[in-house]
């Protein structure tokens, strides 16, 4: 395999990498759910991004840490979505909503 073929092929395995990381949040917002992930970078950091069903203009963004990322991404959420409130069927991480004890 040559080298930019080899690139080529890490940017694909990316794209599909970020498909398969299960959201740390889905929000169901009037647009259908939007779901909220984050990834560690190969190269170091954390990258952070949106997805639902309609066209999200939304870049990923890239943080040093974890948290910063997900706070990041939350913040965008919630500017393209200000109407939204959380209801019970929105899925947080961590929520003891979404847990039984
Ligand atoms: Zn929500």
């Amino acid at each position: 395999m040559r080298l930019d073929e080899t690139r080529e092929y890490i940017v694909h395995l990316r794209e599909a990498i970020s498909e398969i990381v299960s959201p740390f949040e889905v929000h169901h917002t009037s647009d259908g759910p939007i779901e909220l992930r984050v990834y560690p970078l190969r190269g170091g950091g954390w990258q952070a991004s949106l997805a639902g069903t309609r066209k999200l203009n939304s870049g990923a963004v890239v943080k040093e840490s974890k948290e910063e990322a997900e706070e990041c991404i939350r913040t965008q959420f919630h500017e393209m979505f200000p109407e939204h409130f959380c209801s019970d069927i929105c899925h947080i991480e961590g929520s003891s909503r979404s847990r039984v004890s």
